[in-house]
C-alpha cells in the first residue's frame, strides 16, 4: 500500500504515520508514505495558495491550480498503470468506517487530498476526486488528522503490518459486534478477578463466553448495530 498525502502540513502527517505500528511497517516497506506539500505548487512569489472566496464570506479557499498541479506531480511518482483513487477528506463526505478501510487497503496506491481553511476550490476537486469521506460530523482546521486516520485504519488491514494477524479479525466491527472485554496479568486487580472461565483453559467455553459478552457490549454501547445483527442472526437475541 503506496500513501501519497497532499496537504499544506505534512509534518503533521509523517510525525503521526512514522511512530508505532505503522512506522514500523513503513520501516519494513510493508507501506509507504509519500507527502507532497501542496505550497510548493504555488505560482505565487510569497507562496501563497490560498484566495479569498468568490461572492464573499468568511474565510480563504486554497486554489485550484496548485492543488492540481501537486496531484499531477504525484502521479508522476506512481508506476502503477491504473489511475489511483483520490480521497478528499471533508466534513461533507460519507462517514468513515471498517468497511470503507477495507475497500480502501485493497488498493495498491491512494492518494489523499487533505484541505485547510475554508476548503478546496470546487473544480479541482471535480477533475481529480474519487471519493469524499468524512471521520465525523464535527469540522476540524485540516484534513491532515483525518487522513491519518483513516491511513491507520486501513493500514492495520494490509497484510503484514499487525504482528498477530489475528487481532484485524476479531477486532470490534469486524463481524458486526463490539469486541468482548480483555484482560491480561495480574490475575486479581483492586479486588477484582479475571472473570473464572478465562483462566478455566476450556477453550469452548471461553468463546461461548466471548462471544456473550460480545453481544452483551453492543446491545448496551450501540444499541444500533445490536438491531442490525440480531436482524441477521435472530436465534442469538439476549433473553433477558
Ligand atoms: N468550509 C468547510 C465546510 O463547511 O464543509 C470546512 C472546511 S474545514 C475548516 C478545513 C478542512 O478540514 C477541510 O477542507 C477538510 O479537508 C478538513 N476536515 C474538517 N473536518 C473534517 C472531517 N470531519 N472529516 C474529514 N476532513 C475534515
Amino acid at each position: 500500500m503506496n500513501y501519497y498525502v497532499l496537504s499544506l502540513f505534512p509534518e503533521i502527517i509523517e510525525n503521526s504515520l512514522n511512530a508505532s505500528i505503522t512506522g514500523r511497517a513503513i520501516e519494513k516497506e510493508i507501506i509507504t508514505l509519500t507527502s507532497v506539500d501542496i505550497r510548493d505548487f504555488s505560482d505565487n512569489k510569497h507562496m501563497k495558495v490560498d484566495d479569498y472566496p468568490y461572492g464573499g464570506g468568511a474565510g480563504l479557499v486554497i486554489k485550484p491550480t496548485c492543488v492540481y498541479d501537486a496531484y499531477l506531480h504525484t502521479l508522476s511518482l506512481i508506476k502503477n498503470q491504473k489511475k489511483p483513487r483520490v480521497v478528499y477528506m471533508t466534513p461533507q463526505g460519507s462517514v468513515f468506517n471498517q468497511k470503507k478501510a477495507a475497500d480502501f487497503a485493497k488498493e495498491e496506491d491512494l492518494i489523499i487530498l487533505c484541505g485547510h481553511y475554508e476548503g478546496i476550490d470546487e473544480r479541482v476537486l471535480e477533475t481529480i476526486v474519487t471519493d469524499y469521506v468524512s471521520i465525523g460530523d464535527y469540522v476540524l482546521t485540516g484534513g491532515e488528522i483525518a487522513s491519518v486516520i483513516v491511513m491507520d485504519a486501513v493500514s492495520r488491514l494490509v497484510p503484514g503490518v499487525l504482528g498477530n494477524s489475528e487481532s484485524a479479525f476479531t477486532d470490534t466491527f469486524s463481524d458486526g459486534l463490539l469486541e468482548y472485554p480483555q484482560y491480561t496479568r495480574p490475575e486479581e486487580f483492586l479486588g477484582m478477578k479475571v472473570p473464572e472461565v478465562l483462566r478455566s483453559g476450556h477453550h469452548g467455553n471461553v468463546e461461548k463466553w466471548r462471544h456473550e459478552q460480545k453481544l452483551i457490549r453492543t446491545r448496551k454501547n450501540r444499541p444500533d448495530l445490536y438491531e442490525k445483527y440480531i436482524m441477521l442472526h435472530p436465534e442469538e437475541e439476549l433473553k433477558d
